[in-house]
């Protein structure tokens, strides 16, 4: 899949469209999500043209590998949730129903978060 440079993610961080910022650093960018599903749910997002994680983990700079999943901790720790706990998602494709083609870390906490995913045989 190639990368749609007018997906939204894209948008917002060309400054096009607003977004309600946490952290921003050169690699990347954490904003609220718009339709949270916990008390905390906030995205990370590198600064790079990457669709998913398969994109960004197969063909992105190694600076920017290491720097983004930095942010990511940085940004669990100044969001308060690390000594209760959290869990970060990356949906990848269309059976984890990834919506926006630019690879994102979702941040969940500030709840129980309930044990891994729902079960096939529920
Ligand atoms: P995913 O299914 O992993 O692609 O999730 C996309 C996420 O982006 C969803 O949780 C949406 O609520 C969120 N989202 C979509 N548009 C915006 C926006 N403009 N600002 C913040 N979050 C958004």
């Amino acid at each position: 899949m190639s990368y749609d440079p007018n997906n939204i993610f894209a948008r917002i961080l060309r400054g096009e469209l607003p977004c309600n910022k946490v952290y921003e650093d050169e690699h990347a960018l954490a904003f609220h999500d718009i339709a949270p599903q916990a008390p905390v749910h906030v995205l990370v997002i590198p600064k790079g043209e990457y669709v998913s994680q398969d994109d960004f983990s197969a063909g992105a700079p190694d600076a920017l590998i290491a720097g983004f999943w930095r942010a990511v901790g940085t940004v669990a720790r100044e969001l308060g949730v690390v000594e209760a706990g959290y869990r970060f998602l990356a949906n990848t494709g269309a059976d984890a129903h990834q919506e926006v083609p630019h690879f994102h870390v979702h941040i969940f906490g500030g709840r129980d978060l309930g044990r891994m995913i729902k079960r096939f045989d529920d």
